[in-house]
C-alpha cells in the first residue's frame, strides 16, 4: 500500500480535498482528527498532561481545558514543545497503526499532516506528498468565512507555516485549489486514479 502525505496550508482546503478522496473509496486518516480525540478521555495524553501540567489543565469531564492550555502556551512560549512532546508521538504512533490496519489490498491511502513539511517527523512513513495550494489571499479569505478570525490572527498562522514557495519546491503533487469546487473534485478524481494505478512514480 501507498501512502500519501496530504498537507496544505490553513484554509487551502485540505480537509475539502480530504473528503472528496474520501468520497471515492480512499482511506484517509487524519492526524487532526487523531490529535482532536486524544483530547476527550480515555487517552493517554490526557494522563500525561495532568502529571505534567497539573488535573487543572482538564476540564471536569477530564478532555482538555483548551482555553486554559492555550492561554498557558501563549504566556509561557517555552511550554508548547512540552505539550508537543506528549501529543506528537502518540498522534504518529496511532496514524501508523490505522494505516497497519487497513485491508491489505488497499491500492493507496492518504495519511493527511497539516504540518508535513514542518515537522519532517512523517518523511520516512511516506511514498508521496501532495500539496493542496492557493494564494494566501484566498487562504485568508476561507478561513475568515470558516472561522470569523480577523486578518491578523490568520496571517500569524500563517507566517508560521511553512512559507507558500518551499511547499510547492517540497511537494510531489499539488492541487491548485483557486477556482471552484467542482476545478477540485475533478483534480481530485484524476489523481485518485493515478494512485490507485500507481501511473505516478513513487519515492
Ligand atoms: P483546510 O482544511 O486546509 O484548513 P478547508 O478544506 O476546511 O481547508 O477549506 C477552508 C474553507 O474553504 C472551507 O469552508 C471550505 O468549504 C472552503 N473551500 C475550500 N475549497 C474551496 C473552493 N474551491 N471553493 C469554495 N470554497 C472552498
Amino acid at each position: 500500500m501507498r501512502i500519501i502525505g496530504l498537507t496544505g496550508g490553513i484554509g487551502s482546503g485540505k480537509s475539502t480535498v480530504a473528503a472528496l478522496f474520501s468520497e471515492l473509496g480512499a482511506p484517509v486518516i487524519d492526524t487532526d482528527e487523531i490529535a482532536h480525540a486524544l483530547s476527550s478521555p480515555p487517552s493517554p495524553a490526557l494522563v500525561q498532561i495532568a502529571q505534567q501540567f497539573g488535573e487543572d489543565y482538564l476540564q471536569v469531564n477530564g478532555s482538555l481545558n483548551r482555553t486554559r492550555m492555550r492561554k498557558h502556551i501563549y504566556a509561557h512560549p517555552g511550554e508548547k514543545s512540552k505539550l508537543e512532546k506528549i501529543f506528537h508521538p502518540l498522534i504518529k504512533e496511532i496514524a501508523l497503526r490505522k494505516l497497519d490496519e487497513l485491508p491489505e489490498n488497499t491500492p493507496y491511502a492518504l495519511l493527511a499532516v497539516p504540518l508535513l513539511f514542518e515537522t519532517g517527523s512523517y518523511a520516512s512513513a511516506i511514498d508521496r506528498s501532495l500539496l493542496v495550494d492557493c494564494s494566501i489571499e484566498q487562504q485568508i479569505a476561507r478561513v475568515q468565512a470558516r472561522n470569523g478570525l480577523n486578518t491578523s490572527e490568520i496571517e500569524a498562522i500563517i507566517a508560521n507555516q511553512c512559507p507558500r514557495k518551499t511547499r510547492i519546491q517540497l511537494a510531489n503533487d499539488i492541487i491548485l485549489n483557486d477556482t471552484t469546487l467542482a476545478h477540485l473534485q475533478s483534480c481530485v478524481k484524476t489523481l485518485h486514479q493515478q494512485y490507485q494505478d500507481q501511473t505516478c512514480r513513487f519515492t
